[in-house]
């Protein structure tokens, strides 16, 4: 019985791109197709760990047919094999929501669309960019399964029917177009197979001229070579194939481990993000083998959630076959190799950071966000990851200029005890705020904490080779010898402006907890700072945006006792204490500081009358 069905709607619009969009690389198909015969044998060796019955009985292989007459390609495994909901589910459908991202991400820049073929899974359409059509006939591993026959040219719909089929696995028929019958060469087919797909590790077959079946790949896996006999391009293939990776990477590390701990692996640090950096669904990660027997993709207790944008394999000698999640959640053998991996690519940073600086900051930008989590979860590692973080700070020109804490310490001013920082949604609003007034002028350095996780890692830090980490808009302001002339005339304006500064707290009683006489400011009237123990004001705004609930704190305003307008509302209020001027003024004093810091202000309809009665009156004088 056969039906005809339609293609899911994002199926068809992949399809349509496929075929009309990406056609400078069309011969990756092959690989596509091989690397799924790949996973469909490492599926059945899986299965058959527990359940021996499945075991086939012959040799697990690829086998890669051609009829150059009638311009065919047959590529057949002995793996799995599919039921026919499988069938409906895994080619009619894009299940997963990679396949969405990936039609969102397509660039229309060929060479790139290619490479994220791979990379979202969806490979198995990329056919239809050299068929006119495509048949697969497949029949699922076990008792009792009937083989089901799949075919369509890759339009809206495809025919679903029953089919013969002697073993389980599936094959899949190509009819190619015309113009593209150099498929169904020999020679084609063999320099693609090399090119491509040289580290499978099973064989893949292929008939020679005499008609004589051949292996054509090395079939021992890439990372059981030793690596002086892997090239540069063939690490890179594996890379992109076999692990989902996404453009070049900065570093391989390729270990055989022998002795008390027997492995394999090869772990890649990508030079570019991967889509699903921050996403919960990451397909690829670090592979785990046993015995070269595929156990699962992304094995999470290989690495730690920090190391994420790290691709890999590992194959182990040391665990069971049989092994489970469970198992592996707190295995001895597990936890060793995550150690030495972990201690590999820090290491490998380190010396990144090191020597490659230019490289180390391509890394840094598009995974340091990344990396500053381990501070936050990793605490054997810490003093490593410390010498890694960078920041932006005010010494740097810009954004593309980064500091390391023990640069930082290096060139600290003499006399100076403290690290200091602020935190805030971007380089171009910190850097102007009042609160680096007096670090301005004295050319003390202030790191520039703009990630959003800053926030929760500076408390991490804490402490860097026995300096602590300060805010500068936090508490009072304690500059130790740097700042001895600012405290003392900060003492002696205190008490001269006692009185107009209770005024002032009065005034504002409803949004501020005090009002003080700063050292901190240069240019500006005056500042809001956060109390010693309260949350800052960006750590606010971003527990609203969390949708936390905040408390709500009030600050402190810190007014700067040589500034004109201070001097000038001091004497209207030593002229009369209750002149209403001094009300709106003093609003708009609060007003200004916090927009100085890119804040709202709290009543804009309020802020702008008072700003325009001002306007009024000096015009007027005018
Ligand atoms: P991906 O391989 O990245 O999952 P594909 O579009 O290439 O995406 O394949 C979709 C799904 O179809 C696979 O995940 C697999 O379940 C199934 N499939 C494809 N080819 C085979 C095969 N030769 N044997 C068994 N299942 C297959």
């Amino acid at each position: 019985m056969s039906q005809q069905m339609e293609f899911q709607t994002e199926a068809k619009q992949l399809l349509h791109l496929m075929i009309h969009s990406l056609y400078s690389h069309r011969e990756v198909f092959l690989r596509e197709l091989i690397s799924n015969a790949s996973d469909a044998l490492d599926k059945l060796r899986f299965e058959a760990l527990t359940n021996p019955q499945l075991a086939s009985g012959s040799e697990p292989a690829i086998r890669v047919k051609l009829d150059k007459e009638a311009k065919t390609v047959t590529i057949s495994d002995n793996g799995i094999g599919m039921t026919r909901e499988e069938v409906i589910d895994n080619i009619g459908t894009i299940a997963r929501s990679g396949s969405k991202a990936f039609l969102e991400k397509m660039t229309g820049d060929q060479k790139a669309d290619s490479n994220l073929i791979g990379q979202f899974g969806v490979g198995f359409y990329s056919v239809f960019m050299v068929a006119a059509s495509v048949k697969v006939i497949t029949k699922k591993a076990g008792d009792g399964a009937a083989a089901v026959m799949w075919e369509s040219c890759g339009e809206s719909t495809y025919t679903l029917g029953d089919a013969e089929k002697d073993g389980h696995g599936t094959d899949v028929i190509i009819s190619l177009k015309d113009e593209e019958a150099v498929y169904a060469e020999n020679w084609q087919a063999r320099s693609l197979i090399k090119k491509y797909s040289d580290f499978i590790a099973f064989p893949i077959y292929l008939p020679n001229d005499k008609g004589e079946e051949e292996v054509v790949n090395q079939t021992k896996p890439l990372w059981r070579r030793a690596a002086a006999e892997v090239t540069e391009e063939q690490y890179e293939e594996f890379y992109q194939q076999a692990l989902g990776g996404y453009g070049k990477t900065l570093s391989t590390l390729h270990t055989n481990a022998e002795g008390v701990l027997e492995y394999s692996s090869i772990i890649f640090i990508p030079a570019t993000a991967g889509f699903d950096l921050f996403s919960n669904e990451r397909k690829h990660g670090v592979k785990l083998y046993v015995k070269r027997v595929f156990i699962m993709d992304n094995c999470k207790e290989l690495l730690p959630e920090y190391l994420r944008f790290v691709r890999g394999v590992v194959d182990s000698e040391d665990l069971p076959l049989n092994v489970s999640r469970e198992i592996l959640q707190q295995n001895a053998v597990i936890e060793r190799i995550s150690k030495a991996l972990v201690s590999r690519i820090l290491g490998k940073l380190k010396d990144l950071a090191e020597n490659e600086p230019q490289v180390f900051k391509e890394f840094w930008k598009n995974f340091g966000p990344v990396l500053k989590e381990g501070l936050h979860t990793d605490f054997e590692n810490r003093e490593k990851l410390l010498e890694l973080i960078r920041f932006q700070s005010s010494m740097g020109e810009s954004a593309d200029d980064l500091v390391s804490l023990k640069q930082y310490v290096d060139r600290m001013r003499e006399g100076q005890k403290d690290i200091y920082y602020i935190t805030g949604e971007s380089r171009e609003i910190v850097e102007k705020s009042p609160h680096l007034e007096v670090f301005k002028a004295k050319s003390i350095e202030v790191l520039y904490l703009v990630d959003p996780i800053d926030e929760w890692i500076v408390v991490d830090i804490y402490n860097y080779n026995d300096k602590q980490l300060k805010p500068v808009n936090k508490g009072g302001l304690d500059l130790g010898e740097l700042g001895r002339d600012e405290a003392e005339k900060q003492v002696k304006a205190q008490t001269e402006l006692t009185g107009f500064s209770g005024r002032i707290k009065e005034i504002l009683s409803d949004v501020v907890e005090d009002v003080r006489v700063t050292g901190r400011l240069k240019d500006s009237p005056a500042c809001l700072v956060a109390g010693e123990h309260a949350m800052g004001a960006h750590f606010e705004k971003i527990m609203k945006a969390m949708g936390q609930e905040v408390p709500a704190t009030k600050r402190i305003l810190e007014i700067n006792a040589d500034h004109a307008i201070i001097r000038n509302m001091n004497a209207r209020f030593e002229k009369d204490a209750n002149a209403p001027e001094l009300a709106e003024w003093t609003m708009l004093l609060y007003d200004g500081a916090l927009i100085a810091e890119g804040h709202m202000v709290s009543d804009p309809l309020a802020y702008s009358k008072r700003v325009n009665n001002m306007l009024a009156k000096i015009s007027e004088a005018g």
